[in-house]
């Protein structure tokens, strides 16, 4: 199978989805990974690793290292700019022009054949409008020119998850997977993103009252939703299926 993941920022193919992608790659599906930016606007590590004005350059190499960890074939940019975050973490969607986002996108799904589109959720999972922009640019696309398009999104909702801040309320999961054991990909991936790491354990760390490394915020459990398509053709993929979690089984 052919899958194109279509997101934001760099980190977002590991934080949202990277357990996923590992496991379709190390089952011999081929991955395409395409991000709209290059994380121009976030932030640049403690202490900062380079200058704001160079942190497109280094988080492009980080998300080659992240797409390189997760088994992924090509790796493409639309060259959109990051808007540099705002006063109390006020968040900016990095392009309005939706028209231009929908043919862009349609070009990737040509130039790679796609089975399977997996993009962010309707809520931009935490809110974030970069995020919300891909998954109404996405929604449109479906309906004009891929009414039968396999779709799914991440961070579908379920009760009783261990980050439940980060999941869209308004997409239901249709099935949650244990990552377990790819793990250590999604791991090495999340640590190519050093620019991002203080970011990433910021939260945890402040919750436990102790430094935090980046392994431990990791989840072994990520849930998605089939948006379009008749048919959940990933739960076709044995591997996908022998990971399957019940939601009773989620403490
Ligand atoms: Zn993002």
């Amino acid at each position: 199978m052919n899958i194109l993941v279509f997101f934001a920022h760099p980190d977002d193919e590991t934080m949202l989805c990277g357990g996923l992608l590992a496991l379709l790659s190390k089952s011999g599906h081929t991955t395409h990974f395409l991000s709209s930016t290059r994380g121009e606007g976030g932030e640049r590590g403690d202490p900062p690793l380079c200058l704001q004005k160079d942190l497109g350059s280094l988080r492009e190499k980080e998300l080659f290292c992240a797409v390189k960890a997760l088994g992924g074939r090509t790796l493409n940019f639309l060259d959109y700019i990051d808007p540099i975050v705002g006063a109390d973490n006020t968040l900016f969607p990095f392009t309005d022009v939706m028209s231009l986002l929908i043919s862009q996108l349609v070009e990737q799904i040509k130039r790679t054949k796609i089975d399977v589109l997996i993009t962010h959720g309707s809520n931009g999972e935490y809110g974030h409008p970069g995020h919300r922009i891909i998954y109404q640019a996405t929604k449109e696309l479906v309906n004009r020119y891929y009414p039968k398009l396999t779709w799914y999104t991440v961070q579908a909702f379920y009760e009783n998850s261990s980050k439940p801040y980060i999941l869209n309320k308004d997409d239901p999961a249709d099935w949650i997977i244990d990552v377990t054991s790819v793990l250590e990909m999604k791991i090495n991936a999340a640590l190519c993103h050093l620019s991002q790491h203080a970011l990433f354990v910021r939260r945890k760390s402040n919750e436990l009252g102790k430094q935090v490394g980046v392994p431990e915020i990791i989840p072994t459990h990520e849930s998605y939703h089939l948006a379009n398509g008749k048919k959940d053709l990933l739960m076709e993929i044995p591997i996908l299926r022998s990971n399957l979690v019940r939601l009773h089984d989620i403490s």
